[in-house]
């Protein structure tokens, strides 16, 4: 244990939320702790496995939570330095400017956010440079404006999606370049000697052996340990919270490193374990000032739950798809409504490719199709897509603490029927874009065997907003009712909208560190 335990600012958690503010706060000189319960992901061939990554789950984290009918399950999240930022498939995506306001969806309403799109919009900025974004503003219509470009090029398309990229505009689509958090410089469609990415097959999903996403880890905490007024420790999870006797204060923070309890201190204490976690830890910390929770006098602390209402396709080309790098397209024309329909459906994308390892690990649900297709057949013309549609803020989708201290997660599912919507406007145009016309379920990504699982996109469960009495949050993301408490993970998000959510999450752990530099009087 550190000889003083005493710091300006304690920080638990080190991905996108957490990270990133590490980052942010790190040129203060203030003294400053992160304490992450994982340890740095392993650099080894695995890796790049398909098989140990989504067969084995290798990397996986090794508990389970129970869902309310107190039924085990394996949620689909990771514990590195870094957090999920190791795995990510690194899309990221402003949310459109209509997220921000009330929008009516079939199966409700998703509620206004207390800040605009403009609020964000020097924070999107940002966190894109920051994060090495790779894309091009402009092109899609249901993007918000932006006050500069990109700082990188699009990545480019590999010749199989470049036609599909020209169907989809034939057909009078607007498909646009993804933006990827990317460390790439590409000439021809192929890495540089220069590049840290080799522009491989492993992106999403995977970790990466060669540091070329731009995670958390590599983008942020590293660099951030760099500065001398900065301390990490691995290994150390933090337990509890405790407040002095008024309960406005947080005085320690209680952590099991090496299986021994440890105590720190700090000024500011800013939790961002991930959406479930941070909920947890803020339930796991009542007291007799905080009974149902710390900072949760509004009882909001672990509701309104939400992961995207999403889907992992794979169609099958009629000509081979020879594609390594393949998550490099977009198309947002169903986002907020379609031709037929007046409500949101949501976001097309690509995905990383399959391969024959994964067919061969969920291949029995499907394989029904067309059994003269071989695998190696399919694995050779596999088109992969993304699907993402907006699933609304539930109060009673929560997460709660077994009286045995596990995790609890409590879910129905809300709004599917965008969803529904926005895969049969696929199908309806496989035919027209060079594929055969039937999409099969990709159910080992993202843990979507288990639905409960797929955890990889949670938030909602600490709300931020103006009210102290429907969100524990305050705009600054400060606890309401505590003086020095803040959360930067997801958790803060009052509706997900159907972008994926990262870049959200880095642009407000920037726009929370302006705030952190002016209190800290930097
Ligand atoms: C396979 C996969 C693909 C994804 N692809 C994308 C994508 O393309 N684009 C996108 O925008 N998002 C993507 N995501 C989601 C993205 O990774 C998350 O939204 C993001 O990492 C959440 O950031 P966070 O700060 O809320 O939490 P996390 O990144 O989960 O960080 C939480 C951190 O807290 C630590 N922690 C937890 N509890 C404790 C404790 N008690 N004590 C100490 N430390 C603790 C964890 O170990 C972790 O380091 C993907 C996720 C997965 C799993
Ligand atoms: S595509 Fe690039 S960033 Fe992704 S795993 Fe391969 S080398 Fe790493």
């Amino acid at each position: 244990m550190p000889e003083n335990n005493r710091y300006d600012v304690i920080i638990i958690g080190t991905g996108a939320g957490g990270g990133t503010l590490a980052y942010h706060l790190a040129p203060s000189g203030k003294r400053i702790l992160l304490l992450e319960r994982g340890g740095y992901l392993p650099r080894e061939k695995d890796n790049w496995d398909a098989k140990a990554v989504f067969v084995e789950s290798k990397y996986r984290a090794k508990e389970t939570w129970c869902d309310k009918d107190g039924k085990p399950f394996y949620p689909g999240i990771q514990y590195y330095v870094g957090g999920n930022t190791k795995v990510y498939g690194a899309a990221l995506l402003r949310f459109r400017e209509r997220d921000f306001g009330e929008v009516g969806h079939h199966g409700g309403v998703s509620p206004a956010w207390p800040l605009s799109y403009a609020d964000f919009e020097p924070y999107y900025t940002k966190a894109e440079h920051l994060y090495h974004v790779h894309g091009q503003h402009g092109i899609d219509p249901t993007e918000g404006p932006a006050s500069a470009p990109y700082r990188y090029p699009a990545v480019s398309h590999a010749p199989r999606i470049q036609e599909l990229f020209d169907d989809f505009e034939r057909l009078g689509h607007h498909p646009f370049p993804l933006p990827l958090g990317i460390l790439l410089d590409e000439a021809d469609g192929k890495a540089l000697h220069t590049s840290a990415c080799v522009r491989c097959a492993a992106f999403d999903g995977f970790p990466c052996l060669v540091n070329g996403k731009a995670d958390s880890q590599v983008i942020c905490v590293d660099p951030a340990l760099e500065y001398s007024n900065v301390e990490m420790l691995t290994g150390a999870c933090v337990e509890r919270l405790e407040t002095d006797a008024s309960g406005r204060v947080v005085t320690k923070v209680i952590v099991t490193r090496a299986g021994a309890e440890e105590q720190y201190s700090a000024d500011i204490v800013v939790v961002s374990c991930g959406a479930v976690n941070s909920a947890a830890l803020l339930l796991r910390s009542a007291s007799d000032q905080h009974p149902g929770g710390l900072a949760n006098s509004s009882d909001v602390v672990g509701r309104h739950y939400m992961r995207h209402n999403c889907s992992a396709f794979m169609a099958i080309s009629r000509d081979p798809n020879p594609t390594v790098f393949q998550k490099t397209l977009a198309l947002n024309d169903f986002y907020f409504r379609s031709d037929d329909w007046e409500y949101p459906l949501g976001e097309i994308q690509m995905l990383g490719k399959s391969d024959g390892e994964m067919l061969k690990g969920e291949a029995p649900g499907w394989a029904v199709w067309k059994p003269e297709f071989a695998l190696d057949y399919l694995a050779e013309r596999s088109i992969d897509f993304w699907l993402q549609s907006e699933d609304l803020p539930h109060p009673d989708n929560r997460v709660t603490i077994h009286p045995y201290g596990q995790i609890v997660l409590s879910i129905r599912e809300t709004n599917l029927e965008g969803h529904k919507r926005l895969t049969a406007k696929l199908e309806g145009m496989l035919g027209d874009i060079g594929l055969h016309d039937h999409l099969m379920h990709r159910s080992l990504y993202l843990g979507k065997d288990i639905p409960i699982g797929g955890t990889a996109h949670q938030a909602g469960t600490v709300r931020f907003g103006r009210d102290p009495k429907t969100s524990a949050l305050d705009v600054n993301c400060k606890a309401h009712d505590l003086d020095n408490l803040y959360v930067v993970d997801a958790s803060f998000f009052v509706s997900i909208a159907a972008v994926n959510p990262s870049l959200t999450i880095m642009a407000n752990a920037l726009r929370v560190g302006d705030h952190l530099l002016e209190r800290l009087g930097v």
